[in-house]
């Protein structure tokens, strides 16, 4: 059982799939593991930490794989690098991307796409949108507190006090509720908002307060799978009314809120921006799904005239590379030790698992996910 971890190849890619811990385990399960040079500086790992784990390191490591893991869905020219009937497991980002999907298929990868792996108890510790995205919340209080010229926390010095910042955190799920907690543990006066009821208690739970539109569509927004149902428009009138009216009084805003397989909401307006005061500071983590704020750009920061910042960075998590490496690793080993048996120390992935079925995009040649059936 050869398993290579590739470099990335994204220029805006610094994370890596395996980590010196998570390449002992593996050998631990029988694997021989074969390391890109420098797969992991982007993460602070050094190709001698993967050495002394037991890897090798080497550039044709990938050729003769069963396995290969990535952070990213390798490209064409990766891919004719793999050998046909590998297994291929990263975050493969399928959605509109048919034309690739085809390309994987043709390769005769099996290719495994981690974004899909079910939320049930079973693969919580296989969930990278929930690893990725606490730590995505994480960041995106600590960048805004990076660009606000004023401190979060209140103090009280010999020279005067400073006033607490004021954070409101709209989309209360993984990265929300860590966007809520870092933004206490600044000091930040943190207030939040969501359209699912079961978010009230737990933004509560944490320290913040919850300010949302709690009508009858709100005690049924929540979908059976645990996530937001589009709201109606009269609802978003409503909510577009509360927000205008809180978020004038506002110092930083994290934006965190998306619905399943669709563009994410347009919560904050041009007029909603405008109404803020100099400095503040706005952090659009949807920018990459369509954005929550009006005049986010993916990957740039804007300052509008009245000199509002719209922060919309691009793979959030990977500006935070040590660490998501690291839990995205373990998420990976977690996925991998399924297919393995473990008494024969081989390779056998059970095809009917309903985890395999979940996240196998490609096998023999054919896209197999349901999802990505062509339309007849
Ligand atoms: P997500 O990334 O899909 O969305 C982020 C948040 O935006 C959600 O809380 C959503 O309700 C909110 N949102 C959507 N539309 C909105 C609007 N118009 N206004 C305000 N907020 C809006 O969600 P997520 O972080 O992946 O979490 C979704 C749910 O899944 C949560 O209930 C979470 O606790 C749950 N979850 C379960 C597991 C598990 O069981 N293994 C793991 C992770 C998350």
């Amino acid at each position: 059982m050869r398993i290579a971890i590739a470099a990335e190849t994204g220029a805006d890619e610094s994370r890596v799939a395996a980590t010196p811990e998570t390449v002992k385990k593996l050998i631990g399960l029988g694997a021989s593991v074969a390391v890109a040079p420098g797969a992991g500086i982007g993460s602070g790992i050094p190709d001698a930490e993967y050495e002394a784990a037991g890897a090798t390191i080497g550039a044709d490591g990938v050729s003769g794989a069963d396995v290969v893991l990535k952070v990213r869905r390798p490209a064409a020219a990766e891919l004719a690098g793999i050998k046909p009937g590998a297994i291929v497991i990263a975050i493969m980002d399928p959605y509109g991307h048919e034309a690739e999907l085809g390309e994987l298929a043709r390769a005769g990868v099996s290719a495994f796409a981690m974004e899909l792996m079910p939320r049930i108890t079973r693969a919580q510790v296989m969930d990278v949108l929930s690893s990725q995205a606490n730590l995505a919340g994480y960041r995106a209080v600590i960048d805004a507190a990076a660009e606000f010229g004023r401190a979060l926390p209140m103090m009280m010095t010999a020279a005067g006090t400073v006033p607490a910042a004021k954070l409101f955190v709209m989309g209360a799920g993984v990265a929300g509720l860590q966007a809520i907690a870092t933004g206490r543990r600044l000091g930040a006066i943190v207030t939040a908002t969501d359209v699912r009821p079961a978010a009230k208690e737990q933004v509560a739970s944490l320290g913040a307060k919850f300010v949302a539109v709690e009508d009858e569509e709100f005690k049924q927004a929540e979908t059976a799978a645990g996530y937001a149902k589009p709201m109606s428009a009269e609802y978003q009138a409503k909510q577009a009314a509360l927000v205008a009216e809180h978020i004038r009084k506002q110092d930083i805003v994290v934006t965190t809120a998306l619905i399943p397989g669709r563009p994410a909401p347009r919560l904050i307006s041009a007029a909603m921006v405008a109404s803020m005061r100099p400095g503040s500071v706005i952090v659009d983590l949807a920018v990459e799904r369509g954005g929550n704020v009006e005049g986010a750009v993916p990957g740039e920061t804007v300052t509008t005239p009245e000199g509002v910042k719209i922060v919309g960075h691009l793979n959030v998590a990977g500006r935070i590379a040590a660490s998501a490496s690291g839990l995205y690793a373990r998420n990976l080993l977690a996925f991998l030790e399924t297919l393995i048996d473990k008494k024969d120390k081989v390779l056998k992935p059970n095809w009917d698992d309903e985890l395999v079925k979940a996240t196998l995009l490609t096998r023999d040649g054919a896209v197999v996910h349901p999802n990505f059936q062509p339309k007849s």
